[in-house]
């Protein structure tokens, strides 16, 4: 009988950094001091280092890293923001908490990211940025992207999300827009010990900005400038974030040997459609590996009998949820995004899976009769 394989697992990661975790968790305790010390501002000098920026925010989770970007652009209630129809739901919470109008665009199919061709006709006198998310973890195409903004005076917010690693022409993802959002949430490729985020921006003034509104809108104790949010990374997050960042660009390396097996597996299997084999400008943090596939069901539940874990990544796109029921979408305005939730399926892929696990999957796939 064949190993069971989990979606994701923490095993290995967590073995690589559990010394050094188990003492900075101590540490801290013993340092009585768990909120916006020292350790935040380390880390925050770190991933900004990395990300190649010049200021790097630690906030409570990718939610409101997005949200406070918006905020301090100055998007209000009634402007409109561009994003992906395709994204997860996050993104467009983000939009609607601040009062914004999201106003969705439907991917392109072969890269599941924002298609830059279909933003043009959704720019209106209202419309104040565009939102692109490098899904799974590959980038948008940032220069389409920043020409229509600079065309039409957009601000561009990136949700990096699911990307903290990839990078697009030479420069990682969360670098281009003017403010940029960023999720620690534990399974993400960077991923804290509960939920953390991150704002990255070159501009001081938004920096500032963000600064002010993590901590209640307040720059100097008890005086509040800004109707801000309790939203800050605490130590204990900093901490361990810190021992994992470098490990990253391993991590990554690693999972992209195992997507490589995958390509190489799976590419004459005519019912499954891959990813778009990325390009040299665009290195993908492969946060997942998501194929299209005829007969979705049916393979995923062979896979789940022969103990592989497959997920869907989404089920149902955000727009068509219980909660925006009323809010005015029609899926009919969405084609690819309705075709690719009918098709996609996300294998198992994570640091320290191995390459005979990928084996066994490609084989098991390759059994199955479609
Ligand atoms: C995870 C995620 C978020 C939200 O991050 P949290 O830390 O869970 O709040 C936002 N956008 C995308 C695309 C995500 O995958």
């Amino acid at each position: 009988m064949a190993t069971r394989i989990p979606f994701y697992s923490f095993e290995y990661q967590n073995q690589q950094v559990k010394k050094e975790v188990q003492q900075v968790l101590l540490d801290v305790f013993d340092s009585a001091w768990y909120i916006l010390g020292e350790r935040v501002a380390q880390f925050e000098k770190e991933y900004a280092d990395y990300i190649g920026v010049k200021h790097c925010i630690g906030v409570g989770k990718g939610l409101d890293a997005l949200k406070i970007s918006l905020r301090v652009l100055g998007i209000k209630p009634g402007d409109e923001v561009i994003l992906p129809a395709n994204t997860y739901i996050a993104t467009l919470l983000a939009v609607s908490e601040i009062g914004a109008i999201p106003v969705l665009v439907d991917p392109d199919i072969s890269t599941f990211n924002i298609d830059p061709n279909k933003i043009a006709a959704k720019i209106t006198a209202k419309t104040k940025a565009i939102l692109p998310v490098h899904l799974y973890g590959l980038p948008c195409d940032m220069d389409a992207i920043a020409n229509l903004a600079n065309q039409h005076g957009l601000f561009i917010v990136e949700d990096n999300a699911q990307a903290s690693g990839a990078l697009y022409k030479g420069r990682k993802t969360g670098s281009f827009g003017h403010v940029n959002a960023h999720s620690f949430y534990p399974t993400k490729n960077l991923g804290c010990l509960g939920d953390g985020g991150a704002i990255t921006t070159n501009d001081d003034e938004f920096a500032r900005q963000v600064r002010m509104l993590r901590n209640y809108g307040s720059e100097v104790k008890y005086k509040n400038e800004l109707l801000g949010y309790n939203s800050r990374l605490d130590e204990i997050q900093a901490a361990v974030l810190s021992i994992k960042l470098p490990y990253l660009e391993q991590w990554r390396k690693e999972k992209a040997l195992l997507a490589a097996a995958y390509f190489k597996g799976l590419q004459d299997i005519s019912p499954i459609q891959l990813p778009a084999d990325v390009a040299t400008d665009y290195t993908h943090s492969h946060h997942l590996f998501v194929v299209h596939v005829l007969h979705r069901e049916g393979l995923a539940a062979y896979l789940k009998n022969q103990g592989i874990e497959t997920l869907i990544h989404y089920p149902i796109p955000a727009y068509r949820q219980q909660a925006y029921i009323g809010a005015g979408f029609n899926p009919h305005d969405y084609p690819v995004t309705e075709k690719m939730t009918s098709e996609i399926l996300s294998l198992p892929l994570y640091p320290g899976m191995k390459l005979e696990e990928v084996e066994q999957v490609i084989s098991l796939i390759r059994q199955f009769t479609f």
